[in-house]
């Protein structure tokens, strides 16, 4: 059975959005299978409990961790589509006795719960976690690398979303980009690296269509704060995940199955990968910062002869409980190689953004219309709310 195809009946309803945090999660916890034990590992700056999940006992140890930047929730939806998927009636008994026979995972869903409360990435002191690996400064670090000494996995999962900014050179967005993150200044290839590159290799060949050429790998810098890297430098394989954009979701509801679907794949439930190498890793195209939001383009301004995109970028602001996108100037220029998540083209016309004819970077903006003709609108603010 391909358990891909039940998704719609297993994925987490209760999870939706972008904004996600432990009051979200504390419901969902509370009726998971009696083969979920929750314990509260530690607290946060400002007192939240870290919870932790764990599951299985098998000899295959996984350590696995979300919300460390604490706006980035679209892994934690997809962890817990992956345990509906575990505990849905239409699972077979004998997949899930399987998985639970060969895995022992330690699932620390939210490691940022006051990031996660504020939708900040970083935590109540403005400090970011994957920066902190080394200095271990703040309680949430210290958790991590405590649960992770105790737990000794033979494999982490780090999780994150990246912004819409990312994309490929073919011109299509980032929706799921991987790292294997280097060990040493030389980026060499350690057997915990090449074992995370050749896992990473497995879960783009096992993609489905409807994102394998929305898949990007990340630069391998080497930055012993960052906690991927430090964990890969101790000898465990560790794989940095990124959820990205996928076209018109900007609430990440296909990007969450695709992660979920990931994390089947890399629990071998439906899929055998052929033959995952590093050079299929190496293969999988760089991602790239070549992605606005939204292009207009061919825009003459004022004064000037030369035309010009304007490009507007959503800023993401948490207000009364809910994420609000706020349309705001980015950049202003020829913009060349660069793509919009919305194109645009103003045909040459001059523009008036919100009935003024003053650009300025970091306006926000309700509408571009045509200065010459006013019914023809190029961007509008309520087409997106
Ligand atoms: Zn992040």
């Amino acid at each position: 059975m391909d358990s891909k195809k039940q998704y719609a009946q297993f994925f987490e309803k209760q999870l939706l959005g972008r904004y996600i945090t432990l009051n979200h999660i504390k419901p969902i916890l509370d009726i998971l299978p009696s083969f979920c034990k929750i314990s509260v590992v530690g607290h946060s700056v400002l007192d939240k409990e870290i919870i932790s999940i764990q599951l299985g006992h098998g000899v295959k140890k996984v350590l696995i961790w979300s919300q460390m930047h604490g706006n980035e929730t679209t892994t934690t939806k997809a962890i817990f589509d992956f345990l509906g998927f575990l505990s849905h009636k239409t699972t077979s008994k004998e997949v899930v006795n399987k998985f639970l026979g060969t895995y022992t995972l330690t699932i620390l869903p939210i490691l940022n719960p006051d990031g996660a409360e504020a939708y900040t990435r970083n935590n109540a002191k403005d400090v970011d976690l994957n920066r902190d690996a080394q200095d271990q400064t703040e309680p949430e670090s210290v958790v991590l690398s405590s649960v992770f000494k105790a737990f000794s996995p033979d494999l982490c999962l780090n999780m994150h979303d990246q912004r819409t900014i990312y994309g490929l050179e073919s011109g299509l967005p980032a929706t799921i980009s991987y790292l294997a993150p280097s060990a040493d200044k030389d980026r060499t290839i350690t057997s915990a690296r090449k074992e995370a590159m050749e896992i990473i290799a497995s879960l783009f060949l096992n993609a489905s269509s409807e994102v394998k050429n929305q898949i990007g790998r990340y630069d391998d810098g080497f930055n012993k704060n960052c906690v991927g890297d430090t964990f890969q430098m101790a000898g465990v394989p560790t794989i940095l995940f990124e959820a990205g954009h996928y076209e018109n979701d900007y609430q990440r509801e296909i990007t969450r199955k695709h992660i979920c679907f990931a994390l089947l794949d890399l629990f071998k439930i439906n899929s055998n990968a052929g033959n995952p190498s590093i050079d299929i890793y190496n293969a999988i195209p760089e991602n790239k910062k070549n992605y606005k939001d939204v292009l207009i383009k061919n825009v003459k301004l004022p004064k000037e002869n030369s035309f010009q995109t304007i490009a507007v970028q959503f800023v993401e602001n948490l207000l009364d409980n809910k994420i609000v996108f706020t349309p705001t100037i980015d950049a202003i220029g020829s913009l060349t190689d660069v793509y919009g998540h919305l194109e645009v083209d103003a045909n040459g016309s001059e523009v008036l953004i919100n009935s003024h004819d003053k650009i300025t970077i970091g306006q926000k903006v309700l509408h571009i219309i045509d200065k010459n003709n006013p019914n023809t609108t190029f961007f509008s603010i309520d087409s997106f709310s």
